[in-house]
Formats: structure tokens, sequence, C-alpha cells
């Protein structure tokens, strides 16, 4: 029998100081919602569905509650779940009507399809049994916020300021972030989690990036770009800007690296990360495990807010990564 293990993400940014500690909090809290259960013999599908769960009804995130606003001034949704045992895969996006996008990719999960989006994704939760709720509850006053300050700047893109560059002769390619906002507001949400029974599963949800065009799906749910797990080696959930994270297939990756170079899961995140800011200058946290229940947490922004169970009892969640 496997000893069993957890670790979430609450996204990877420059987090405000009056901020920080609702992003603890809300990262422990998803731990601790399904830690006894997890010990008990809770699936680990089941464990990373439900600490998402958690996040996505906690407004201080950018997912479920709380997500950013696109340039329309609307929400929409993405997320994905896989099953380290089988290979599974389920995701949604731009999904606007539900609290939990993960429950949506859960179940499509158990259809012969991998990837369901917008309204097609909405008729099948629908049909599933899911709750759809009203847009509007879906919004927070900060986001809204937001989204009129960066109205107000005329022709300003998120996505301008993190546009991957070409790689210069001498192979730096730094287009660390140029524009007037050097630290956009993420929190994407996501957990890893292994099992009693040795089976490793990921979740990722999120409402993307700020501004972002109606239409566009970031890495959270495409897999091994946000979102991986694979019992042979380990799973992995991203954050940051994803049109990086997508070039790279950042969580795969940094589960090959676990195989091939036979690295721990720090080094993998590490290595992941670097990886990424190298080929096309990304900025983004990811969390790992191994099959060994092994943690990996690592990032290039200032903070990933995060939180895991510490096998002696307890829970570890912090801003900052321990190096
Ligand atoms: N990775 C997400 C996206 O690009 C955003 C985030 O992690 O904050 O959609």
């Amino acid at each position: 029998m496997t000893e069993p293990r957890i670790i979430v993400h609450g996204g990877a940014w420059t987090i405000p100081a009056d901020r920080q500690k609702a992003h603890i909090d809300g990262c422990r809290a998803a731990v601790d919602a399904v830690w006894g259960e997890l010990q008990r013999g809770m699936p680990a599908l089941e464990a990373v569905r439900l600490a998402v769960n958690v996040l996505e009804a906690d407004p201080t995130y950018d997912a479920g509650r709380g997500a950013v606003l696109n340039a329309d001034g609307q929400i929409e949704l993405d997320a994905a779940i896989m099953d380290g045992a089988t290979l599974n895969f389920g995701a949604v996006a731009a999904v606007r009507s539900f609290l939990h996008p993960v429950d949506i990719a859960r179940k499509v999960m158990d259809t012969e399809f991998c990837f369901l989006v917008g309204e097609g994704a909405e008729r099948f939760a629908r049909e599933s049994g899911i709750a759809a709720i009203d847009p509007a509850e879906l919004v927070v006053e900060r986001e809204v916020r937001l989204f009129n300050e960066l109205r107000a700047r005329a022709g300003f893109s998120t996505h301008d300021a993190f546009r991957p560059q070409a790689v210069t002769a001498d192979g730096t390619a730094c287009n660390c972030p140029v524009g007037p906002e050097p630290a956009m507001p993420k929190g994407t949400v996501g957990a890893v989690a292994l099992d009693a029974a040795g089976n490793i599963a990921a979740a990722t949800s999120t409402g993307g990036t700020p501004m972002k065009r109606p239409g566009r799906v970031g890495d959270s749910p495409l897999c091994g770009a946000g979102t991986y797990a694979d019992n042979e080696t380990g799973g992995a959930s991203a954050t940051g800007f994803g049109e990086g994270i997508i070039r790279v297939l950042m969580t795969r990756s940094a589960c090959d690296f676990l195989r091939d170079g036979g690295a721990s899961p720090d080094e993998a995140a590490r290595k992941a990360i670097d990886l990424l800011h190298r080929r096309v200058s990304g900025h983004a946290g990811l969390i790992m495990l191994d099959r060994h229940g092994r943690y990996g947490v690592h990032c290039n922004t200032e903070h990933i807010a995060h939180a895991y169970a510490l096998p002696g009892g307890g829970i570890h969640a912090d801003v900052d990564v321990r190096r």
C-alpha cells in the first residue's frame, strides 16, 4: 500500500501582500478538505476533483467564482483532469454557466471523448445532471474593477507584454514583462494526488488571463501543457501565461524529466520552468508529485500559492517556495 499525498496550487504571480493570507488559507483549506478521505482510501482522481472544487468556490482565485473577465467582460472557464492509471483525460473550455468546470471535465472522462468546448460542453454538463448557474454569480467586484482599469488603457493587451520573442543571436531571449503591467493578477488552481493504490491524478481549473480574447484557450485544459498525470512517472499542474506553457508542453516535460534523468520532483519542476524560460521566455509555476510520493514546487514568478499534506501530519502552505 502506498502512502497518499496531495499538493495544490492557487496561481503563480506577484501576489500582493494584502492578498497573500487568503491565497495561503484557501490552499490549506483545499488540502484539508480531502486529506482525511484520501488517507482512508479515496481515489486520487476524486481527491483532485474535490480539492479543485474547494478552490473554484473560493473567490480568491482565478477559477470558478472570482475568475478574471475576458475582453467582452465575460467569464470563460477552462478545466482538465487526468487519471495517471489509465491516461484517461477529460477537459472543457470556454464554459460560462458553471461554478465547477472540473466536474464537467470529470464527466467527459466517462465518454468516448477527451475535450468539449463552449456550448457543446455546457449542453453536455446539463445532460449529465450538473446544475448550471447564472454567469453573473461567478463575477466578483475585484475583477470588474480590474476589467474597467484595463479597458481604460486604449490598446492594452495582457498578452502583448508576454508575447514570446525570437531568440537573439547570443541565445538570450528575454521578453520579461515589458508592458505597464509587469505582473497581471492570476490565480489558476490545480491539484495533484497519489492514492493508497499508487494511482496519480492531476486537475487544473482557470478563468484564463485577464482581458483574453473571447474563445481563447490557455494551457490549463490541454493535456501535457497545463495538466498531466502518468503512474509511470508522476503528475503535474501548471500556472502562468498559457501561450508559453503550451509551446513547451510544460507538465508533460516535467514528468518526462522524472523518467529520463531520474530527477527528483523539485529538480524536474525546476528543469521544466528553465525550459519554459529558455525557449519562450515564459513565466510560470508548477506543482508536482512523483510515484514515490515526493513533492515538487517551483516558479520563476515571485510567488506561487501552494499547500501540501506533510507525511508526518499537518499541512505546509505558503506563497514562497522553499529553495
Ligand atoms: N495558465 C492560465 C492560462 O494561461 C493562467 C494562469 O495560470 O493564471 O490560461
